[in-house]
């Protein structure tokens, strides 16, 4: 069977998406997803700037909420919609997000690095004065730093988001260059019984490879890893399931007979 869930998507509930939760089903339907999950951000903490006003990452979770409860219930016929977050990951803001994975009944919570000791890896400051090798080796350190302080989420989300930024994006990077601290964070998920995400957002930003490229995900199944989402990381309904196909080359590639779908924060293992 084709992968028919969709369990990474952004709504006019997440401050980088004006797309009403509406359209992203109708489209969701449209594409004959099964099942979809939203997945609105918080990420507490995030550094102010004209782009990003206070807050922009802070979603209103009783207004997501209500606009939730009124969608599953008008399409519930139709499509499995989940109401999941995707929370922003920082050893600072750990208590505080523990009070949001407490709060609200989620079906899943993607944990996520958009910041790095602070900075925020998309801009070019991150990168000044050190190497592309310095930066991403930094970035994946404080992965290993979340996971070690937090364990209120279910998958890490886009697990070398950074390549897509670096001043050469994901042109020299393989997973052999950072084994070392890769297999230490994958070893880590696993004995947290944590999954990853199959993220296909980067592909639409020319990268070579989904998040994270497939030795990482062949690696995380040789250790001994069977938790893994598929997402789209979808901000506009065009972009809902983009790549797919791929996904599911790469699950079969890697040997996965099965990909997850997390529902009150508990995995169901759809077969392939
Ligand atoms: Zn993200
Ligand atoms: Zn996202």
């Amino acid at each position: 069977m084709p992968v028919s869930a969709d369990c990474h998507m952004h709504s006019v509930h997440s401050g980088d998406s004006e797309a009403p939760m509406e359209e992203m089903i109708l489209q969701s339907i449209a594409k004959g997803l099964d099942t979809i999950c939203f997945t609105e951000h918080i990420d507490l903490d995030f550094p102010v700037t004209d782009l990003d006003p206070e807050g922009k990452f802070e979603c209103d979770m009783d207004e997501y909420y209500k606009d939730y409860c009124i969608c599953r219930e008008r399409y519930s016929d139709k499509i499995r919609i989940l109401f999941g977050t995707e929370l922003g990951l920082q050893p600072s803001v750990a208590d505080r997000n523990k009070a949001y994975a407490k709060a609200y009944d989620l079906d899943l919570i993607i944990g996520s690095s958009h910041l790095c000791n602070g900075a925020d890896p998309s801009c070019t400051d991150f990168y000044r004065g050190r190497s592309e090798k310095e930066a991403y080796r930094e970035y994946f350190d404080s992965i290993l730093e979340n996971i070690t302080t937090f364990s209120d989420f279910d998958v890490y989300g886009h697990l070398d988001y950074v390549v897509r930024y670096g001043p050469n994006a994901d042109k020299e990077y393989s997973y052999d260059t950072y084994r070392d601290i890769l297999d230490r964070i994958l070893m880590l998920l696993i004995e947290k019984g944590k999954g990853i995400e199959i993220n296909t957002g980067g592909l639409k930003k020319g990268l070579r490879d989904v998040h994270p490229c497939t030795d990482v995900i062949r690696r995380y199944k040789s250790l001994g890893g069977e938790i893994i989402t598929i997402g789209s990381d979808a901000h506009i309904p065009e972009n809902i399931a983009a790549y797919f196909s791929r996904a599911e080359e790469i699950l079969n590639i890697c040997g996965f007979r099965y990909y997850t779908v997390f529902e009150h924060r508990r995995p169901r293992f759809v077969k392939l």
